[in-house]
């Protein structure tokens, strides 16, 4: 399981477990924020994209700390236009284009084997 990092908002880079004694995240592998803690009652989102093609809307995860400031709930809230829950990866810069390799790799161009 893995969610939005409240930081950097790359989806899927907090790792997390659920166990009795509550949620347990692991720090974001994008920026090393460590979530686990926060202010009493305090709350962080993370928000990215939503995955679905074309939809505008965003897919988020909130953080509720409890009274100790320990990480006590982990929720994902779905997109409010198309109500997924999976998150599109995006990174700075990129295009939706991006999305589909481009079958001419190159490497194969040029690479023509003359017989004879
Ligand atoms: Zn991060
Ligand atoms: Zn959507």
């Amino acid at each position: 399981m893995a969610a939005i990092c409240p930081n950097c908002h790359l989806p899927e880079m907090i790792a997390y477990v659920i166990n009795d004694t509550g949620v347990h995240p692991f720090p974001c592998l994008e920026c090393s924020a460590g979530p686990f803690r926060s202010t009493p009652h305090g709350q962080l989102t993370g928000a990215t994209a939503c995955a679905t093609d074309g939809c505008q809307g965003s897919v988020r995860d909130e953080y509720q700390y409890d009274a100790k400031g320990r990480l006590s709930k982990l929720t994902r809230i779905k997109c409010q236009f198309c109500g997924t829950d999976k998150t599109g990866v995006i990174n700075a810069g990129s295009t939706p284009e991006r999305v589909m390799p481009d079958p001419r790799l190159p490497g194969f161009e040029g690479r023509r084997v003359r017989h004879g």
